[in-house]
């Protein structure tokens, strides 16, 4: 492997790259995650990505540990996915009418997820949103509930206490909870008008007693809960029992739950988080690896649910691009090959369980305090002195200590490992991680422990 062996990898081109970039768009990047703001330091702009590796427009290679922020579950430029994508490319690049792969991959996802219909679109803040509408317009209900810390894409009504960027700026911002009585919070984004934010209750993730709580005072008025079924967005959270159950009892009020399997979906299993957990909730939303690499999100749920969609329903939902031919080769490629590899999420869970094992053992060895968080191949070592497992919520997450998190990231990248750049996400192993990249990142991880203290 290459990788840059000293702090003192070259990083001319990214600092270029990234001053110019800051000239014509805000923050420099197209997505807040991306930039470094929480760990400091110039983000990496990227040439090229292959298997298990990121290379750097100054040539430096890195052990990826973010695939794309999920997708990439079978490692970078995929040659089955590639050589789909080639191919659809030949015959046009979007028609503005259906086509055959649409009906392809929705038999696909109808098939390997137990749904009885799924409508593509672009992104998985498309999905979240149009699940919500269609939520709203099936029960004739106004309030929605989520998840403190969870995070369903950027739409107005669900930047209420999210999770990915808003987490790593509220706890740097000092993380102060802005409550406004049950279930009720302020938005976490400027823009979002109160009035949105009030239609979006909020519960502690974890917590059953006070969902039912909000659901005694509150259930008759909700349309649905939505909820990631393993969290990534506050870092890796795992559901207790306890709280699944509660999630049942939601849904025996009459309430529909939405499960948001954009990051978990084809990733924990072929049936997602909530096969594995055994969740069977009235609409599902995908993204990421369900388009290959390509921008496509999904929702998904029992036909009476989903005949409320337009054209056959009264709630609307469109889109110039959605089932564009591309992405849907990408995806259709995506699924084939992992339904092709039964081994496949063994080999994954195998790999990050050896990853977890390796990092808390670098970190002890450095007395370094973390505490790891592993779920088949996503991960989250907090800087934390809780033990293993034992950090189950928001507010048990935002914890951590966050400038030991920031020196670590450091020290891996200047070591040649790219992890997830905040303290409160995922990262994501792919198939293409090798035993190669598992000793490189632990030998590097820790020196990085170490040289924290
Ligand atoms: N839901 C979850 C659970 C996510 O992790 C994300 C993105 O990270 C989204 C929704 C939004 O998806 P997108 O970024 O494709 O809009």
């Amino acid at each position: 492997l290459s990788t840059p062996s000293s702090q003192a990898a070259r990083t001319t081109q990214s600092q270029a790259l990234f001053a110019r970039a800051q000239a014509v768009t805000p923050g420099g990047v197209n997505s807040p995650v991306r930039a470094f703001r929480s760990v400091g330091g110039t983000p990496r702009f990227i040439a090229r990505a292959n298997g298990a590796i990121l290379t750097d427009a100054d040539g430096n290679d890195y052990i990826d540990h973010i695939g794309s922020w999920g997708p990439m579950i079978l490692g970078h430029n995929l040659p089955a996915v590639r050589e789909a994508v080639i191919e659809a490319l030949a015959g046009g690049t979007s028609f503005g009418a259906p086509g055959e792969r649409e009906v392809l991959l929705g038999e696909a996802v109808t098939r390997i997820t137990g749904v009885d219909r799924v409508r593509f679109v672009n992104s998985g803040t498309e999905a979240t949103m149009s699940a919500l509408r269609l939520a709203r317009g099936f029960t004739g209900r106004k309030y929605i509930l989520k998840f403190r810390g969870n995070y369903h894409g950027h739409a107005d009504g669900l930047l209420v206490e999210a999770g990915s960027g808003l987490m790593t700026d509220a706890v740097a911002d000092g993380g102060q909870l802005n409550r406004q009585g049950l279930g009720q919070a302020a938005p976490s984004s400027a823009g979002v008008p109160e009035e949105y934010a009030a239609l979006t209750l909020v519960s502690e993730y974890n917590d059953p007693a006070a969902l039912d709580a909000l659901m005694t005072a509150r259930g008759h008025e909700i349309a649905a809960v939505i909820f990631e079924p393993v969290v990534g967005n506050a870092g890796v959270l795992i559901p207790n029992p306890e709280f699944l159950d509660a999630l049942h009892r939601v849904q025996a009020a009459g309430v529909l739950l939405i499960a948001d399997e954009v990051m978990t979906g084809f990733r924990l299993s072929l049936r997602g988080a909530t096969g594995l957990l055994g969740l069977r909730p009235d609409l599902t939303c995908w993204g990421k690896i369900i388009g290959g690499g390509l921008p496509v999100g999904a929702y998904g749920g029992r036909a009476e649910v989903m005949n409320f969609v337009s054209p056959q329903g009264p709630v609307y939902q469109a889109g110039t691009l959605s089932g564009n031919p591309l992405a849907m080769a990408a995806g259709l490629a995506m699924l084939g090959a992992l339904e092709a590899d039964p081994g496949v999420y063994e080999r994954l869970n195998t790999y990050t369980a050896q990853l977890a094992e390796g990092l808390k053992a670098g970190a002890s060895a450095a007395g370094v305090p973390i505490s790891v968080n592993q779920i088949g191949s996503m991960l989250t070592a907090f800087h934390s002195s809780a033990p293993h497992g034992s950090i189950r919520t928001y507010t048990d997450a935002a914890r951590s200590d966050t400038a030991a998190f920031a020196g670590w990231f450091q020290g891996m990248l200047a070591r040649g490992i790219y992890w997830a750049p905040s303290q409160f996400e995922s990262i994501f192993v792919s198939a293409a991680h090798t035993d190669a990249h598992l000793n490189a990142t632990l030998e590097a991880a820790a020196q990085a422990y170490a040289a924290l203290t």
